[in-house]
């Protein structure tokens, strides 16, 4: 029943979906009806209208959000965006998703979300700042190293972080590294956390290969969006031996069926700031590279990719979502029916907020650790949980998306009954 009205549903509404898909757990879980109806509303909305002055002496208003879906596991942690898009049902859903994705792999964090509408590449760096000044100040009624720990999220970087650590440091009066994660190295940011999200990306490549008895030697992979994420993963599946045989970004892509070397296209992206013109390589569209031959197809972009148009025409027999969101619930049902095994997005780009995790950790501690170390907790964590969600599917015989969120919302649903309702 909730999977037909997942199926017919648009994908427009981010909200609909993570309720839909929190429908489909909650009904293999035969949840209780108030602990279902308490985890499909965030705990606390706040939104925030605030002034900056501009570079030209005119004052702009902004308006910016902060979410907190559940503080059931711990503090809750998640990042902010600024987009020109951010809608208060976006941040609802992504914090929502931040929640199931920090209990599927074991992290003692609740799900937030932050956003302000604007749009950064049109701000001066001045006015990033300020902006940045502002909504840290005016959303510091949440945040704290025990409440809410924020982290980057599209169109925020590590120096955006660090205004917000010096900002909310300012008010208290002392520096607090801890209160958001994602910063640059300097000031108690954590080694390995650029390269996070698209390592814990390999490391569920390799795995599911593994269950696929798909050798990871001479197989082809497909990247679109190659950025944080899918550059780090295509680099270092390249080390494992895949064929990289395709790469987009915003402005185009580049296809060979003898293989890409990851490091010579990023030299050729610092160049000319995009893969595209890549000598050696045809050009080929991101639409194209969803639907070309490869064993491993790794959306890392954006929401949507792969949708009820193109589902059919996807070659790959594995699908790690190294973007949030890349797959639509429509394409979800085909693929399934199509036995391509699909790693979700809240375990497959896991990695990322497992390393903000131990930034965090390192910084209440003031005791860093190595890169290898960072790394060696990373892998382990990643193959934990992978083996966790293939066991469920397996037992409950769903697919690896259902399994991950009836692992996650089970956490939270014993973690709320083993604290009781208060008072
Ligand atoms: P990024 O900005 O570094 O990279 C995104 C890439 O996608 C860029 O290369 C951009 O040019 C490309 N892109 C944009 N529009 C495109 C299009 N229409 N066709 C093809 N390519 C396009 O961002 P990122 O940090 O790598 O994040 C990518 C995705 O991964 C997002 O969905 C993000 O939410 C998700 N994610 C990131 C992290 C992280 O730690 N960075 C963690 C979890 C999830």
């Amino acid at each position: 029943m909730v999977r037909e009205a997942a199926a017919t549903s648009s994908r427009t509404d981010p909200w609909e979906v993570a309720l839909q898909q929190f429908g489909v757990a909650a009904e293999l879980l035969s949840l209780k009806r108030g602990i279902r109806e308490l985890l499909s509303l965030p705990k606390r909305e706040l939104t925030v209208n605030f002034p900056v002055q501009l570079e030209d002496g005119s004052v702009r208003v902004f308006t910016g959000y902060r979410v907190h879906h559940s503080t059931i596991l711990g503090p809750t942690k998640g990042g902010i965006r600024y987009h020109p898009a951010v809608t208060l049902n976006e941040v609802r859903a992504l914090a929502m998703l931040m929640t199931w994705k920090c209990a599927v792999v074991g992290l003692p964090y609740g799900g937030a979300k932050g956003g302000v509408i604007c749009n950064p590449k049109e701000l001066a760096a001045g006015e990033l700042e300020h902006l940045t000044r502002r909504y840290a100040t005016e959303i510091s009624l949440l945040i704290s190293p025990e409440s809410d720990i924020p982290a980057p999220d599209v169109g925020t970087t590590p120096q955006v972080m660090a205004w917000v650590m010096d900002t909310y440091s300012m008010h208290r009066g002392f520096s607090v590294p801890a209160v958001v994660t994602g910063k640059p190295i300097s000031i108690g940011g954590s080694q390995g956390r650029i390269e996070a999200t698209g390592r814990g990306v390999m490391i569920v490549a390799r795995e599911a290969a593994r269950h696929l008895g798909m050798p990871l030697h001479g197989a082809r992979v497909a990247v679109t969006g190659f950025g944080n994420v899918g550059s780090v993963a295509a680099t270092l599946l390249h080390e494992h031996g895949c064929r990289i045989v395709a790469v987009t970004d915003s402005r185009g892509g580049v296809f060979n069926d003898k293989g890409l070397d990851p490091a010579e296209l990023l030299r050729h992206k610092a160049q000319t700031g995009s893969v595209a013109g890549y000598r050696g390589a045809d050009a080929v569209t991101n639409e194209e590279v969803v639907e070309l031959p490869c064993e491993i197809l790794v959306p890392s972009a954006l929401e949507g990719e792969i949708t009820r148009q193109n589902a059919a025409r996807v070659k790959a027999r594995l699908i790690v979502e190294g973007a949030n969101g890349p797959t639509t619930l429509e394409a979800d049902e085909i693929l399934r029916e199509r036995k391509v095994l699909i790693v979700p997005d809240i375990l497959a780009n896991a990695g990322g907020v497992i390393v903000s995790y131990f930034e965090w950790v390192q910084d209440l501690q003031s005791f860093f650790w190595t890169e290898e170390e960072i790394n060696d907790r990373l892998e382990r964590i990643m193959v934990r949980s992978f083996r966790e969600v293939w066991a469920v599917g397996q037992e409950r015989k769903v697919e690896m998306r259902t399994a991950a969120l009836v692992k996650a919302v089970s956490r939270v649903a014993d973690a709320l009954m083993t604290r009781g309702i208060y008072p």
